[in-house]
């Protein structure tokens, strides 16, 4: 049995998850169908909408279902541009914190290549936590050309939490959007969309104990948003394609569950990552964490760590031999390991940054999960930083990705 220590990338489903996912599995009905069946789902998808909004702080009508995370994010970014600019082309700015994730930055990126868009990429300080004064000085010298501000509310990398609600104000005070990926954020740490005052924000199933390929866009009643997918115009317009029902009922149980038991987990996970931390800083020389470290600053259930020396990738194919799964957080671009774009902007070391590890944690996580990573980290260190002597003068040639850094 493996130790799985990667709750960040996907979570284990929540047996209640996977009840209301099988029940409904064995269902037919298409919720825009007329007939009894199709009314039937229409029920179940609507049960659903409202648990969802009451758990994220939201209405009902402000919940655009998509087809996860990524595709929210996509229609945040390109949707908001497009309705932005339509009677002010001068609005063609997207400001997007370096440490977005992919799902965000690309889409921006791209509009930037094929839609005139401009890309402002905010800068973070070194625990990865956004420069709000960097943010004012932007929209104080071009507020009335900035179409969305884009920032997430805990990166899914180093666990840094960010100053939504103070982002929020500011960028009111220019008249600009603001969405928010609050895909790590939702069942670890409070999450009310109406209090924080957003535009918009982005769930995901599978990071709460749902299934994948399922997720919303919570959007404020009143956010123009252009669709990204056209087709039988279901979720009023935005987000053609049928919907899922029993995966939409089962992504619904996860969310109600995971932030109903938010205060306990985040407690239970929080102490347990504070050992990890402890543990993995008395065991390995030059481990350095990395992220906010105040842990009320980070959330509960994430340690992310460089060793100097070593490749992630080696390491994290070291631990994944003796059992324990991990993630480097980095992206991989044509088997060519690149320094994670979210260190880089941190001021991390191209070099440091390449070894880089993070453990998150998650509803099945144990005391005997850290244990078991524990017994075997130091050796694998060891062997990952031999291994780094040897290729270490070719790696540092690799450049980093040009597109954030
Ligand atoms: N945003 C963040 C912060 C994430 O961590 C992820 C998943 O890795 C996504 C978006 C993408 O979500 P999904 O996997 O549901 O498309």
């Amino acid at each position: 049995m493996s130790v799985y220590l990667d709750h960040a990338a996907t979570t284990p489903m929540l047996p209640e998850a996977v009840q209301v996912l099988t029940e409904n599995l064995v269902r037919t009905g298409n919720p825009s169908s007329l007939h009894a069946s199709g009314r039937a789902a229409r029920r179940t998808v609507e049960e659903a909408r409202e648990h969802l909004a009451d758990a994220l702080g939201a209405r009902p009508s402000e919940v655009v279902l998509t087809g996860g995370g990524t595709e929210a994010d996509n229609l945040a970014v390109k949707g908001m541009f497009w309705a932005r600019r339509l009677d002010h082309p001068e609005r063609r700015r997207i400001l997007v914190s370096a440490v977005e994730h992919h799902a965000v930055l690309d889409p921006a990126f791209w509009m930037a290549e094929h839609a005139g868009a401009e890309i402002v990429l905010l800068p973070v300080d070194d625990e990865g936590v956004l420069r709000l004064d960097a943010v004012e000085e932007e929209l104080a010298a071009r507020g009335d050309q900035a179409a969305l501000v884009s920032v997430m509310w805990a990166n899914n990398e180093v666990g840094a939490l960010q100053p939504v609600t103070e982002l929020v104000s500011l960028a009111r005070r220019y008249g600009v959007p603001v969405h928010a990926d609050a895909v790590q954020a939702v069942g670890q740490v409070p999450v009310d969309f109406a209090a924080s005052g957003l535009d918009a924000m982005t769930v995901s199933g599978h990071k709460v104990g749902g299934p994948g390929g399922i997720g919303a866009l919570v959007a404020r009643r009143g956010l123009a948003l252009t669709p990204v997918l056209h087709g039988g115009g279901q979720e009023r317009g935005v987000r053609s394609g049928s919907l899922d029902a029993p995966a939409i009922a089962s992504f619904a149980t996860a969310v109600v569950a995971s932030v109903g038991a938010r205060d306990a987990t985040s407690r239970r996970l929080g102490a347990l990552r504070d050992d990890l931390v402890a543990r993995v800083r008395a065991t390995v020389p030059g481990a350095v964490l990395r992220g906010p470290a105040d842990a009320s600053h980070r959330l509960p259930a994430n340690a992310h760590f460089t060793f100097d020396g070593c490749e992630g990738d080696s390491l994290l194919y070291l631990l994944d031999s003796a059992g324990i799964e991990c993630s480097t957080g980095s992206a991989c671009q044509a088997g060519v390991p690149r320094p994670s774009h979210v260190l880089l902007a941190m001021g991390v070391d191209e070099d440091d940054a390449r070894g880089a590890l993070r453990f998150s944690l998650g509803h099945t996580s144990t005391a005997a999960d850290v244990d078991a990573l524990l017994e075997v980290l130091p050796g694998a260190v060891e062997r990952a930083r031999n291994a780094g002597l040897a290729t270490h003068t070719d790696r540092s040639r690799v450049p980093a990705s040009g597109r954030v850094a």
